[in-house]
């Protein structure tokens, strides 16, 4: 439809409707959510699918310190997404918005405010206080954020797991775990980070690079194989290490069983090691360069034997005189590096506390909880390193060895090494009484994989490979940590006779204090006070019980969520029907939550799981203050509206990595444009202008352009459904936004202004169009409405009641459901498809024809197409459209021939002035010069 001024357009239907064009998104987002809030519409759409289906997605608790970034912002839209999607479909859909308050990092903030000196006097009651408070303050400023991005949910509500209930949880758990034999107390080498005192998970070490002192050592055997022997030199085991601070607590040398071994003669002595290795060692590494291998008398051969021949050999311990040590076998041993007899201590590192148990080598552990070595002159103390700290251990310990010839070299390597995730300080390995949940013992590894492969839907499908491996993997899980913040462990030691006490007595106990005290009663109720009967030792049958001080893993507290939350509480459900985060925690909180719910009830808390990537910049940057590409949600509302982020999570892949930055956001700034536009000419239609619930067109008696529109759509809306169920947001972005921009506005919305326009109101062919324009309105309002939350909401305001369930707010609507069938829909698809394919063809035809100068505008010419017998067949056939309409040109003559063909004529006829379509039966009507017999007739209403 031209432009141009026309005498007629006050006898036109022009577009009306109060829908602005500019969105101002910024300024009345705030105001929509604040009549969201003050008219309750979260708890008005649980009454409208009240006692309907539940659908549970149970929200992975963020941790509560510093404001919201933009990887919450897309978590927490996403689980949005589904959930207003599901309330649609008439689910009853809580959703009950979580926070992880305890653990490290608060109380890490905590310790920093006050300085660690401070912190350290402060008793632990009052540090718990602060740390509470902290995490409060956080919430809310949280909260105000994700309620900004328009997420619905019962946020007066939420779960927090400094909870008296979710205290007394994480014990009910423990105890059900612990009646079933899965947890036990062992002596265990754990990451440990001397700086934060406390056991580390894997999960919060990190591996940077680290210059170590590399020393090789000779050990002197005790039992010396006879060959050697004979040659009345003293023979040694040459080791290697890399942690000299170890070598106290050395008690077997690991060789590999295939390998060959020779014995080196330097310095008068023989050094058997690595027959591999031995050059380099020797020659390059200690420069002993008239080192050779050793050959027994009478042999022709150098003396050479396998690892296994010397399995059992003795050796002098190499610090503590009187103590010996073993030589072992271990398949961990490599010849890459080193001397392929490796230094073990059973006590400091994982391999060598399996090899140690494996071969009954003592577990020696002479580091206290600073990382400083015990004081004593006994093997299991630092002897003459007492008191020192591991690090300043290092040199004197090499110099000591260096004095009494025993350190054959040494040198500086750089190699990557575990670090603490707070204080990035790096950890030891440290065998310590931990608390664990046995992967094993009682088959939680099996049944936790068992549940992972059959019995969880992962999204994408891969991540069950990925969770699956982890579970397959990991070691038993050190559940015990040395701090404040969190909740305890609840064991006693008997002060009388020092046992350990834990029991179904004295776990009850617990249970009921925490729910009514909280687990802060803890550290502040004695235990005599609250156990009772419960409070005897079983051993010697006293009664002072002490309570021990180490807390749960923080990842137990958020893992056992699905009991306190989902099983605690009513309007929820157990199992949870989904469970959506980052994938990150694989690792973390999903497994975590598994493993607790396996332990104690066998079952997966989850049916299914949604895993996301991480948020990038545009370049696929982390994102950093340094780097300048920090992208803030909250900033981003400020300016372009939260709709603008929630449309930019729909319109990226967010199953792996994804990408933000402010060119993006505006590439999506101008997509949002194109679906504003889109609903604000549909409104225009509308609005005030049609009732689709008594001026509607049946399907039978739509004009036959609309019955194809409408086929196409319910085509549409089947696809988007299913990308929906399939949590695939960015599937049907696409899907709308090709829709959208390049079906509707281009070419059928185009096609049908000439109707609704210039059509006399409440004709056949308007209505039929309207009706059409009406479901599109229905259709992309649901459609759209878990994506655009605030501009659905605000489309509303103007949209017929008819096409809003006579709802106010969109939140409300229910699913949209085309008047056709997809199967009926289908038989349409071949016609609609014809018509495009000559489409095309006729749209170059007339671009050619205008670059030409020929024509001006398509409503000049008239269309001598050619196109093939099928194509004829359709386009002739029962369900054809009008293709001059279809195509905004005066006439399409259709001819059967070979191949597509099209030639482009000046229509027929003249120029009507009211709707500049050429008519033959354009002239005088009445009063009226110019004008066509359709306008005409519209004059005459
Ligand atoms: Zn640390
Ligand atoms: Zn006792
Ligand atoms: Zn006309």
């Amino acid at each position: 439809m031209a432009k141009e001024k026309n005498k007629y357009n006050s006898t036109m239907n022009l577009p009306k409707t109060g829908f602005p064009m500019r969105a101002g998104l910024a300024k009345s987002e705030p105001k929509r959510l604040e009549a969201w809030n003050e008219n309750h519409v979260y708890e008005q759409v649980l009454k409208k699918n009240e006692g309907h289906e539940k659908f549970v997605l149970h929200d992975g608790p963020p941790y509560a310190n510093g404001p919201i970034h933009i990887g919450h912002a897309m978590n927490k839209i996403a689980k949005d997404m589904i959930n207003r999607y599901q309330m649609m479909q008439g689910k009853e859909v809580v959703y009950v918005p979580g926070w992880d308050c305890h653990g490290q990092p608060i109380e890490h903030k905590v310790e920093e405010k006050l300085g660690t000196a401070k912190f350290n006097a402060t008793p632990t009651s009052e540090i718990r206080e602060m740390c509470h408070e902290f995490a409060v303050e956080n919430i809310e400023l949280q909260k105000a954020g994700f309620r900004r991005l328009g997420v619905l949910g019962d946020w007066d509500n939420p779960y927090l797991t400094l909870y008296h209930v979710h205290d007394a949880a994480d014990i009910e758990v423990f105890k059900a775990m612990f009646d079933k034999g899965m947890i036990y107390r062992g002596r265990k080498p754990v990451h440990w980070c001397k700086h934060c005192h406390t056991a580390l998970a894997e999960a919060e070490i990190e591996y940077a690079d680290e210059v170590s002192p590399s020393v090789f050592v000779r050990f002197e055997l005790i039992d010396v194989p006879e060959a050697l022997a004979a040659s009345g030199m003293p023979v040694d085991v040459v080791i290697w290490t890399t942690t000299p601070w170890t070598l106290p607590a050395n008690s077997g040398v690991a060789l590999s069983a295939d390998a060959d071994y020779v014995a080196v003669e330097a310095q008068g002595r023989l050094g058997i090691m690595a027959k591999a290795l031995w050059e380099k060692v020797f020659h390059e590494i200690a420069h002993l360069e008239d080192a050779s291998l050793f050959t027994p008398a009478g042999a022709s051969e150098p003396w050479c034997v396998h690892g296994e021949d010397l399995v059992g050999i003795t050796y002098k311990q190499p610090i503590f005189e009187g103590v010996t040590g073993k030589i072992v076998t271990a398949d961990y041993v490599t010849l890459e590096d080193g001397t392929g007899c490796v230094h073990t201590a059973p006590g400091h590192g994982v391999d060598d506390y399996y090899t140690g148990m494996r071969c009954d080598l003592p577990i020696i552990m002479p580091v206290d909880d600073d990382g400083k070595f015990y004081v004593g002159d006994e093997y299991g103390t630092g002897g003459p390193f007492s008191g020192l700290d591991t690090d300043e251990a290092n040199p004197k310990i090499i110099a000591w060895l260096d004095e009494r010839g025993t350190l054959l070299a040494e040198k500086k390597i750089k190699h990557s090494y575990p670090h603490c995730w707070r204080c990035k300080n790096p950890t030891i390995f440290r065998a310590t009484d931990q608390w664990f949940v046995s992967m094993d013992e009682t088959g939680l590894r099996e049944q936790a994989l068992e549940q992972v492969r059959n019995n969880v839907r992962w999204y994408p499908e891969r991540a069950a490979n990925r969770i699956g491996a982890m579970v397959e993997g990991r070691p038993d899980w050190c559940i015990s940590r040395q701090r404040n913040w969190g909740v305890p462990i609840p064991s006693y030691t008997c002060a009388d006779c020092g046992e350990k006490v834990m029991n179904d007595d004295t776990l009850d106990a617990v249970i009921k204090l925490f729910h009514e005290k909280g687990s802060d009663a803890w550290f502040t109720d004695a235990p005599e006070d609250y156990l009772g009967d419960a409070c005897v030792c079983p051993k010697c049958g006293g009664h002072h019980l002490k309570a021990d001080r180490d807390i749960l893993d923080v990842w137990w507290d958020s893992g056992v969520s699905w009991k306190a939350v989902c099983e605690g509480r009513e309007e929820l459900k157990y199992p949870a029907d989904v469970y959506l985060e980052g994938s990150d925690q694989h690792r973390g909180w999903f497994q975590s939550s598994l493993l607790t719910s396996v332990g104690a009830n066998g079952i997966a808390p989850y049916k299914a799981v949604v895993s996301q990537g991480f948020t990038l910049d545009g370049q696929g940057r982390k994102m950093s203050k340094s780097l300048g590409n920090v992208i803030d949600p909250n900033k981003v509302c400020d300016e372009m509206g939260a709709d603008i982020i929630r449309l930019w999570v729909s319109s990226v892949d967010t199953s792996t990595d994804v990408a933000i930055d402010h060119e993006i956001l505006a590439r999506t700034s101008d997509a949002y444009r194109r679906f504003r536009n889109i609903f604000r000419f549909l409104l225009g239609e509308l609005e005030g202008q049609f009732d689709p619930e008594t001026e509607a067109v049946p399907f039978d008696e739509l004009l036959p352009l609309d019955k194809l529109m409408l086929a196409r759509l319910t085509q549409v809306q089947a696809e988007v459904d299913e990308a929906y169920a399939a949590y695939e947001f960015n599937r049907v972005y696409r899907v709308l936004y090709d829709f959208v921009v390049t079906e509707l506005s281009n070419v059928y919305l185009d096609a049908l202004k000439d109707r609704l326009y210039c059509e006399k109101p409440g004709s056949l062919p308007r209505r039929s169009a309207q009706t059409v324009t009406a479901e599109l309105l229905s259709m992309l309002l649901r459609d759209l409405q878990p994506i655009l939350a605030y501009t659905c909401d605000e489309v509303m305001t103007y949209a017929p009641a008819g096409c809003r369930d006579h709802q106010t707010y969109a939140a409300l609507l229910d699913w949209y459901h085309s008047p056709i069938s997809l199967e009926v829909a289908n038989e349409y698809r071949p016609v609609l498809e014809a018509a495009l394919e000559l489409r095309g063809v006729v749209t170059k035809a007339l671009e050619e024809a205008r670059a030409d100068g020929t024509f001006t505008k398509s409503q000049q010419t008239r269309v001598v197409a050619t196109v093939p017998a099928e194509a004829y067949a359709l386009l002739t056939g029962d369900k054809a459209c009008d293709l001059a309409e279809f195509y905004i040109v005066s006439e399409v003559e259709l001819h059967e021939g070979e191949d597509y063909d099209v030639v482009v004529e000046a229509a027929h006829g003249e120029c009507c002035d009211r709707c500049w379509n050429y008519r033959e039966d354009t002239g005088v009507h009445g009063e009226h010069e110019h004008i066509c017999a359709r306008c005409a007739e519209a004059l005459a209403e």
